[in-house]
């Protein structure tokens, strides 16, 4: 059974959480303030950590920079502000999701679920005997799927879990062009609830790392009003 930490210090929002994973099938526990959020995730003992922003005591940013130097534990940002999703995106701040307060139950939930799906798949590809062949390119990029690695000239990339695994979603069918509802439902894993802007944010993260001149992108190319593809240049 899977174990959810909630880090809120609103104790209504924290029980109608844990209400509903539980009802979910989860075992959960709860920490209502930033010192015993960080002791808590830090145990080892959760599968999952939904982290609030703003709290009392150290707030989520600080808790996840702190939780990072140790774990890879998956956490979820929870923030009432809709100017700090910005900031979950667009930093490295290590954060594998986010969900913008008011949310709903049921969207929460789902999201809980991708997670803790996608952390179990990389926990079993990191454990999976070598295989030949592992190594697949594309222009100056290489790809090992055992040390779940991009090369590119022969030079390690430093990629999130995403972007490496957006890579891996495009190599697929290279040249197909792939919409943003698309690449939501398969590399983050969950349904489309109207907020893209993290495929844009995500993509265009990718572009600054793959690409020589982002202006000028030569690998992930822009479909106006389709979505992206990668351009295997043939
Ligand atoms: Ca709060």
């Amino acid at each position: 059974m899977s174990k959810i930490l909630i880090v809120e210090d609103e104790k209504t929002i924290s029980t109608i959480i844990a209400f509903n994973l539980k009802k979910e099938g989860f075992e959960t526990d709860a920490a209502f303030d930033g010192v015993t959020g960080l002791e808590k995730a830090l145990s080892g003992e959760f599968d999952l950590i939904l982290l609030d922003v703003m709290l009392p005591g150290m707030d989520g940013f600080e808790i996840l920079r702190r939780l990072r130097e140790k774990s890879r534990v998956p956490v979820i940002m929870v923030t009432a502000r809709e100017e700090e999703t910005d900031k979950i995106l667009g930093l490295d701040t290590g954060a594998d999701d986010y969900v913008t307060k008011p949310f709903s139950v049921r969207e929460l939930v789902s999201r809980v679920k991708a997670n803790i799906r996608r952390s179990a798949v990389q926990a079993e590809a990191q454990t999976a005997p070598a295989q030949n062949g592992d190594r697949q390119l594309f222009g100056p990029f290489a790809i090992d799927r055992q040390k779940q690695a991009v090369y590119k000239n022969g030079v390690p990339m430093e990629l999130s879990q995403r972007e490496y695994e957006l890579i891996c979603y495009f190599l697929e069918t290279p040249d197909r062009v792939i919409s943003r509802e698309e690449l939501m439902e398969k590399v983050w894993g969950y349904e489309y609830y109207g907020d893209l802007r993290a495929v844009d944010v995500a993509m265009r993260r990718l572009r600054e790392k793959l690409e020589d001149n982002p202006a000028e992108p030569r690998y992930i190319m822009t479909r106006r009003g389709a979505g992206y593809y990668l351009n295997s240049g043939k």
